[in-house]
């Protein structure tokens, strides 16, 4: 029934006309409508007005031209198919006027529902229910309510005193009590708060109804909550919605009609089975806003088995078409079942990697699908800790596990105070009746969410999983009382400032902080827990798919680590090697005493004294990581930072003397000390002596370091091990600082190495901007590069990876001038091809050239996927990221499989 179009540009689609690969353009919500419709489910008729009409609206700030006429087509022929036009006084037709935007923003943009309505269609829709009175009335109050406050913006809470003291003038608390008469009165006192506000009275022509609403819908894009929303889902700024306009089914028709939502697998576990919520004799937005409580979806059967068998079949055909877990939200009428929306349905992490394993199972999709539907994000959830409980630590509550984890945190009871305790560095769980989207901020600030009210699908479920944050909510034991700061439960008032812990998984409420424990997923890596003869189905999941995954990666995964205990729990984690030991640490503790030596020494005499002592302490550090690493590349790190930073901070000693002096204590030690440091005080200490600089400058620092590192090679494979050290040069900038250290080095280690069969790599790192563009000449002289991102972005922005993260980048986010810190995922226009220019020049000028990334960005997973793209041989990066980057290097080689040559 698509209607003729009079211009170019098609901004509306008949749902008809669209399919599910339409996101783009028509938005998730509208392109799954078009997809149910041709699969022939039963979807209410209606159209998609495009994201391209919304971008067009909101950068000129009118509708597009055409775009009127084709809605008037279109509702056209929406109504020639309903048999009844909008708003007609005898009987009407409503629509419901809905956003849906390419990526799912749940609750974050406007609905109204019911438009069409006025003072004469209420009758008409009265005598459509069957002379429902009441009915009618509901639904006008419900159309000026929603319409009010999200198109014309009358303060919500208006509409609710109205309806709070129309129950209480009955001497009811529930809605259902309030009858036509009562409804009636309060639309006149809807239309009173409506026409205070707005100046004017609430709009009776259908098609203004309409178009305001669309235009809300359209303007709801640029809401404050949605744009923090998509800042905090990384969904860019400039997608805009699409608009659905869609005949209304009404699920409040009486006790034969409802509303619900379901899920074709558990969304928190992936256990098969039908899981949902069903609420009779209410509007769909009755669940998701969690003001009554539902029954679990298995009840609908007991009710409407029609509906529920018809339902199931449904739900088996979508989830055969989507492949995946789909949710589903439906609208009973009177016995007749209605699809509303489906999608692919969100989930927590456990889910997604249970589902990806039964959907392998079941044949649906292959191992490189399931790779694909994981992510690193999610894997890295599943390895936070969980409570420790014993009998200790009652629950005092128990609501839903919304969103799993374990959190522990400070009470409070407002958006507003979780933010600004979590700035103070408070861990928060922030305590709500129900959240709504004005809540966004306090959630992202907060360790965990807890609510009294609303099932897995109410906001604060939603939003939580998405963001990865714990969440219980609906524990209807408690009783909270926001303005006084306080719930009670269990006989208990617990205030604000307390400490609770909630467990997002069991949906248990604690008092006070419950001690936690490492996730199984951990257990499994750390190899004390055997996948295969396991019964839990997320560490089976996890093993094959990390198998997969490390079958199809063409990236090494390496670890930053700096001792052997760290290098251990990597190699269990399944490092292939260190790619950056720090050898800072080793000069630490009470081997300071040795660097003040050093640093004060008057003559070489006293310098290489303290060199010599330093140099067996370095070798047994080298010794014990090469043996942790065993058989695996080490990458050792010459000393980098500036040597100051080894003595104490120039005030505390200018303190230290002056009092001393005063006391006439001998202070000669203490002055030459404040003398070193004054002398190598420095304005700019990250951009001056350190690196490859400082080894040039003390003579015998790097020599010492590199001949403790072939020493310890030598011994352990004289030991029986293997060793396969790879000394890195840091900071170098020019080719010829680089050569002036190789030749030393090259020196001491052909006399160390003799006919051990120990061979020595040496290379550097690429971090500072000039040596990515002399790369070329670099490599003559490296073996290897190591790209030190860290500094790289800090030299390549000119931003001091110490200060400006907390300093200004929240301007920065909020300007979109980034949408991530540079520092946390790399920069790939501009860091990033610093890196590429890097890799392809010294690839050219040396081939086989080893490349490798250590700064933070290894473990990043954006990141991993572009070191793949640039063709690096490996990524390195903390213990606990080593799973996440073997994952994505799996994930980022399938999708380019094919075009990846390498
Ligand atoms: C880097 O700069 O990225 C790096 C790994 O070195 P560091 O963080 O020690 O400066
Ligand atoms: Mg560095």
């Amino acid at each position: 029934m698509a209607a003729q179009e009079t211009v170019d540009h098609k901004y509306v689609y008949d749902f008809a006309e669209g399919n599910k690969d339409l996101k783009d353009l028509l938005g998730g919500k509208g392109a799954n409508l078009a997809e149910m419709t041709n699969l022939g489910l039963p979807v209410p008729p209606g159209f998609t007005i495009t994201t391209e009409a919304c971008k067009a609206y909101l950068a000129t700030g009118r509708e597009p031209d055409g775009l009127a006429d084709q809605i008037a087509a279109h509702l056209d022929a929406l109504e020639r198919g309903m048999g009844r036009r909008l708003g007609d006084p005898d009987d009407p037709l409503l629509v419901s006027v809905r956003s849906g935007a390419k990526f799912s923003m749940p609750g974050m943009m406007e609905t109204v529902l019911n438009v069409g309505l006025n003072d004469r269609s209420v009758v008409g829709l009265s005598a459509q229910a069957g002379g429902n009175d009441r009915f009618a009335w509901d639904s006008y109050r419900r159309l000026i309510q929603m319409f009010g406050k999200t198109v014309c913006d009358v303060p919500g809470e208006e509409f609710e005193h109205a309806l709070d003291e129309a129950k209480r003038a009955k001497g009811t608390t529930n809605d259902l009590d309030l009858d036509a008469d009562d409804l009636r009165g309060l639309v006149d006192a809807y239309k009173k708060i409506f026409a205070k506000h707005t100046g004017r009275e609430f709009p009776q022509e259908p098609r203004e109804q309409l178009d305001l609403a669309v235009r809300a819908v359209f303007e709801s894009w640029n809401a404050e909550r949605a744009i923090v929303y998509r800042r905090q889902e990384r969904i860019p700024a400039d997608l805009g919605t699409a608009v659905n306009v869609v005949a209304m089914v009404f699920g409040n028709l009486g006790p034969d009609s409802g509303t619900g939502v379901a899920f074709t697998r558990d969304p928190a576990s992936g256990a098969q089975g039908i899981y949902g919520d069903y609420l009779a004799n209410a509007q769909g937005e009755d669940v998701v806003a969690g003001i009554r409580n539902t029954v679990p979806l298995q009840e609908l059967e007991r009710i409407d088995k029609t509906s529920y068998d018809e339902l199931l079949d449904y739900m088996a055909r979508l989830e055969e078409h989507y492949r995946d877990l789909c949710d589903i939200e439906f609208t009973i009428e009177r016995g007749k079942l209605w699809m509303l929306q489906t999608r692919v349905g969100k989930r927590t992490a456990a889910a997604a990697f249970v589902i990806a394993g039964q959907l392998v199972d079941e044949g649906l999709i292959e191992l490189d699908e399931a790779l694909h539907r994981v992510n690193g994000a999610q894997l890295a959830q599943l390895m936070f800790p969980r409570f420790r409980l014993d009998h200790e630590f009652e629950p005092v509550a128990k609501g839903v596990g919304a969103s799993p984890g374990a959190a522990s945190g400070k009470v409070v009871f407002s958006s507003d105070r979780a933010v600004e305790l979590a700035a103070e560095g408070e861990s928060v769980i922030l305590v709500r009746r129900e959240t709504n989207p004005d809540d966004l901020n306090g959630m992202i600030a907060a360790k965990g969410i807890l609510t009294s009210r609303g099932g897995k699908t109410s906001h604060a479920a939603v939003v939580a999983r998405g963001m990865g944050k714990t969440c219980v909510s609906g524990a209807d034991e408690l009783d909270v009382n926001v303005p006084q700061r306080r719930f009670t439960v269990a006989g208990k008032t617990v205030t604000e400032g307390d400490v609770i812990s909630i467990d997002g998984t069991t949906g248990k409420v604690y008092l006070g902080e419950v001690p936690v424990m490492p996730s199984e997923v951990v257990q499994y890596f750390e190899g004390t827990l055997d996948a295969e003869q396991s019964d839990d189905p997320l560490v089976r999941a996890v093993h094959r798919i990390m198998t997969h995954a490390d079958q199809r990666r063409r990236l090494a995964v390496r670890t930053n680590a700096d001792t052997a205990e760290d290098a251990a729990r990597a190699r269990r984690f399944g490092a292939g090697g260190i790619g950056l030991c720090r050898t800072e640490h080793m000069f630490l503790g009470d081997r300071r005493e040795l660097v003040e030596r050093l640093i004060l020494a008057r003559s070489d005499e006293e310098r290489d004294a303290a060199l010599g002592a330093l140099l067996p302490l370095q070798r047994a550090d080298f010794v014990d990581i090469f043996k942790a690493m065993d058989g695996l590349p080490v990458t050792v790190r010459l000393i980098d930072p500036p040597l100051h930073e080894f003595l104490p901070p120039l005030e505390q000693l200018a303190v230290n003397v002056a009092v001393a002096q005063e006391r006439g204590e001998d202070v000669a030690k203490e002055e030459a000390l404040l003398a070193a440091v004054r002398r190598m005080h420095e304005e700019n200490p990250m951009l001056g002596l350190r690196g490859v600089r400082l080894g040039l400058v003390i003579p015998g620092l790097f020599a010492m370091q590199v001949r403790a590192i072939a020493e310890a090679a030598v011994a352990v494979v004289r030991d029986g091990g293997s060793a396969f050290p790879e000394i890195m040069v840091p900071l170098v900038g020019a080719v010829q600082e680089l050569e002036t250290v190789r030749a030393e080095a090259e020196k001491i280690i052909a006399e160390v190495v003799g006919d051990s069969g120990v061979e020595v790599l040496i290379g550097t790192m690429i971090e500072v901007p000039r040596a990515a563009l002399t790369a070329g000449q670099i490599a003559e002289a490296a073996e290897f590069f190591s790209f030190g991102t860290n500094d790289l972005t800090q030299m390549g922005w000119g931003f001091s990876r110490d200060d400006v993260e907390a300093a200004f980048f929240w301007r920065y986010l909020e300007l979109g001038i980034f949408g991530i810190s540079p520092f946390e995922s790399i920069d790939a226009e501009g860091v990033g091809r610093l890196v590429r220019i890097a890799a392809e020049e010294g690839r050219a000028a040396r081939p086989g050239l080893k490349l490798g990334v250590c700064g933070e960005h290894g473990g990043d997973p954006d990141s991993v996927h572009f070191f793949h793209s640039v063709g690096l041989d490996y990524v390195s990066c903390s213990p606990f990221r080593v799973p996440v980057a073997r994952l994505e290097a799996g994930r980022a080689a399938i999708e380019t499989a094919g075009s990846d040559s390498r």
